[in-house]
């Protein structure tokens, strides 16, 4: 058996999962995250769930939309379950209603009971269930309550194929009249689609274009169609999306009012109100987000960062010499040593040694996310998104940026327009990943020990300046046209779940650690090589005779404009494009004197620059060709990257060369 988990976005889909799955996927307070289906098996049964994204309606507008639409169809799921907010249920039942007209074996899962009932308030769940046609099993999904309940009757009603015994909505008059007519046109072609003809009639009437492709209508036909909507349309003097629209929320009410006793607006709901009178006022919302970013930022790699920082590397400098003297002691072969020394152990201890810093920068990021403030961001940021030609939609991919670019490319599916996407996924990538975080800690480490957090929170900014600036510029030139407008709704404020913020963390740390033992261990043993043996497979005693100083010096012409024409940051360079940190473990092991010896405070600054705009690694690279779809548009991406990373690193060395 499989079952779609449907509902609405912040909802507790996610958290249902986990409950269900007994997985731990990251549930935020922040809607908008779950983008690809999740997959999982009910604990206990061989019965399959999957997580689609939150919706509020099947209307053929965004891509969470279409996927959720398609899923149905498609994969023809033996059951779905509607998870509905019962704080939130008239709004919640809306994209119900269209699960109903699908006329496929339904659950309703009314979850947030708990919270219901803290606010006193009620609902008569048979007299629920008996309205709409389909069993309602009550839930908590957060205490998981009602849990085992819920997958008892979903488990029958996908076994009886019970189908919901109510679909019809409407009240006599002319959308009624239009609906029926619609239907008996295109019922035998619905039939022979597979689709419920109820769902068709209402999609090919607020024309959905796939829908009417599906059913291969003939233009007689498509007229025929057309004729009853005009006339509905006049009729009612509504056009055709507001009638129906009007007609599902007539019927809402009227079950609502039967069966919903209102909670009082929650506590939190007016805490909530309160505290958004001040983080999201007109004036005060963009410095008070700038003030919090600094803050954290400043935490991070100021005293709390470096304090653990300092404490880990010391551990890691005693593991690295206590291994090197049991291999000193076994009489080891001295270039193998050496590679395992000075190659392997030199390049991921530096590289995990930024353990720590990625942590806290990941504790505090989640608190943002779990208490709700995230989202308080995005509906700010809307509004100045808005004046550079981008939807408020795109500030999620970009929050994601700054953890990784390759989530943050898929998360731009739930833009709804094409051109929204494209912008965004060319902007995405100048927001600074945690990868590169470690090779900001190792430069500010050597040339601005005093300067930080400043220097760390100016390159984040200039990575979000230099998008703003390209995004006016596509604006004017490239992608004409406006945003399409989005609705978010706002969680309330809450305090962060100790549980998800660790799991979150955990995640992080994890993710860099097997990729500090995979990726950037494989490239370090090929830097050192390549830097170790001449093209003759000799040992070289210089490393400017290596094989890596050749292909290095090929490019460093390309460098020196830019103030740091050597082979080896060109080569650091170059690794970087597998994972950012190796930039670090590279120059770890090319410049073992440290980096101040080979390189001005200019030339660093321009450094830093190009690191913080240039490509992201391959990983990204496939990302962005996977939505583009295109290599040759993929490759105009990448050339643009560095065409701009560029430009702004021989701006930063021509100004820092004057100033410092
Ligand atoms: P999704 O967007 O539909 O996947 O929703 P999530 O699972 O991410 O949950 C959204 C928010 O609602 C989270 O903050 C959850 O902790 C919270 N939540 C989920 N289920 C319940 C519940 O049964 N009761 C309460 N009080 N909160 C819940
Ligand atoms: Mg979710």
């Amino acid at each position: 058996m499989i079952y779609a988990l449907v509902g609405n976005q912040n909802s507790g889909k996610t958290t249902l999962f986990n409950a269900l799955t007994g997985s731990n996927q990251h549930v935020g307070n922040f809607p908008g995250i779950t983008v690809d289906q999740k997959y999982g098996v009910i604990k206990g049964t061989n019965d399959q769930v999957v997580d689609l994204p939150g919706i509020y309606s099947i209307r053929p507008y965004s891509s969470e939309e279409i996927l959720t639409r398609d899923f149905i169809i498609n994969n023809n799921p033996d059951a779905i379950i509607n998870i509905i907010d019962a704080m939130n249920i008239e709004r919640n039942l809306y994209l119900t209603l269209q699960l109903l007209e699908l006329r496929k074996p339904t659950v309703i899962a009314l979850n947030m009971m708990d919270e219901v009932k803290a606010n006193n308030g009620s609902i008569n769940i048979e007299l629920l269930s008996e309205l709409l046609g389909v069993p309602v099993v009550p839930i908590s999904a957060v205490k998981e309550e009602g849990i085992s309940e819920l997958v008892r009757v979903v488990e029958t009603t996908a076994k009886n194929r019970s189908i919901p015994k109510v679909y019809d909505f409407c009240k006599p008059g002319p959308v009624h009249r239009c609906i029926h007519a619609v239907s008996h046109i295109i019922e035998d072609h619905a039939d022979a689609a597979k689709i419920s003809a109820r769902f068709a009639t209402l999609q090919v009437i607020l024309d959905d274009q796939q829908i009417k492709n599906l059913l291969k209508l003939n233009d007689n036909e498509v007229e025929a169609i057309r004729h009853n909507i005009v006339e509905m349309e006049n009729e009612r003097g509504l056009d055709c999306e507001a009638a129906i629209a009007d007609m599902r929320y007539r019927f809402i009410e009227d079950v609502c009012s039967k069966t919903v006793l209102k909670p009082k607006k929650s506590k939190e709901r007016t805490r909530s109100i309160n505290i958004d009178r001040i983080l999201t006022h007109r004036y005060l919302a963009i410095p008070i987000f700038i003030v919090i970013i600094t803050t954290i930022f400043w935490l991070t790699f100021g005293p709390i960062g470096t304090y653990l920082a300092d404490g880990f590397s010391a551990v890691i400098e005693n593991i690295i010499a206590m291994i090197e003297t049991v291999l000193t002691n076994y009489g080891i072969n001295q270039v193998v040593k050496a590679l395992i020394v000075d190659g392997i152990l030199a390049g991921v201890g530096s590289v995990l040694s930024f353990l720590p810093i990625i942590i806290v920068l990941f504790f505090f990021l989640s608190i943002l996310e779990d208490t709700g403030y995230m989202a308080r961001i995005a509906f700010v940021m809307d509004k100045l998104l808005r004046k550079i030609g981008l939807s408020g939609k795109s500030i999620v991919p970009f929050l994601i940026g700054f953890g990784c670019t390759v989530p943050a490319v898929m998360a731009t599916r739930t833009l709804p327009s094409h051109r929204d996407r494209k912008m965004t996924i060319l902007l995405v990538p100048f927001m600074s990943c945690t990868a590169k975080i470690p090779i900001y800690a190792f430069f500010t480490d050597y040339f601005f020990v005093e300067y930080k957090a400043l220097v760390m929170t100016g390159l984040y900014f200039g990575g979000i300046l230099t998008a703003v600036i390209s995004s006016v510029i596509f604006n004017k030139l490239a992608f004409k046209g406006n945003p399409v407008p989005f609705v978010m709704e706002m969680p309330n404020y809450r305090l962060p779940s100790v549980k998800s913020v660790i799991l979150l963390m955990w995640e992080k740390a994890k993710d860099f650690i097997q990729r500090a033992f995979t990726i950037i261990v494989a490239a370090t043993i090929l830097v050192w090589v390549l830097q170790s043996f001449d093209s003759r497979f000799n040992v070289v005693d210089d490393a400017s005779l290596s094989i890596l100083a050749s292909l290095g010096k090929m490019l460093e012409s390309l460098f020196r404009p830019l103030g740091f024409g050597d082979y080896r940051f060109v080569t650091a360079l170059v690794t970087g494009l597998i994972a950012k940190e190796t930039v670090v473990s590279t120059l770890e092991i090319l410049v073992p004197a440290g980096i101040t010896s080979v390189l001005t405070t200019a030339g660093a600054l321009s450094f830093l620059t190009f690191t913080l705009l240039y490509t992201p690694c391959f990983a990204a690279i496939a990302a962005i060709k996977r939505e583009i779809g295109s290599a040759v548009k993929t490759m105009g991406i990448i050339i643009f990257q560095i065409a701009v990373a560029w430009a702004a690193a021989f701006m930063v060395y021509l100004v820092a060369g004057a100033f410092i």
